[in-house]
């Protein structure tokens, strides 16, 4: 039994509700903290993005569809692999698989022990 599942709708609103959250969060620090404390908000979008990163490698895996192989990636790779998202609302990473070595856009899974929220759909 894979750890992993396909991303659904709620995977993506989760991403987003994140991603608003923190570009609201870095535009009102902006216009308290910019002018004389400009290295405060740099901290504040520093770690803004540091979190998102961690939480999207912690909560996701990938699907390499030459071989099959179910794999997770490194914080760094994470934060430097081109993302996209595909016609039918699932996404992909551009990764080399280590399993076959092939560089294609991989499946993007979501880990199912990650999600605690499952319960309110
Ligand atoms: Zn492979």
């Amino acid at each position: 039994m894979s750890p992993y599942r396909k991303l659904k709708s709620s995977d993506w609103t989760k991403s987003l509700l994140f991603i608003g959250i923190y570009v609201a969060v870095i535009s009102v620090t902006a216009f308290i903290l910019l002018v004389t404390y400009w290295f405060v908000w740099l901290a504040i979008v520093a770690a803004g993005l540091f979190l998102i990163v961690l939480w999207h490698k912690k909560s996701t895996a990938y699907h390499c569809p030459k071989c099959d192989n179910e794999f997770e990636i490194s914080f760094l790779t994470d934060f430097f692999s081109p993302h996209g998202v595909t016609k039918n609302r699932g996404g992909w990473t551009y990764l080399k698989c280590p399993k076959c070595g092939n560089t294609t856009k991989m499946e993007i899974l979501v880990k199912k022990k990650e999600i605690a929220t499952e319960a309110e759909k």
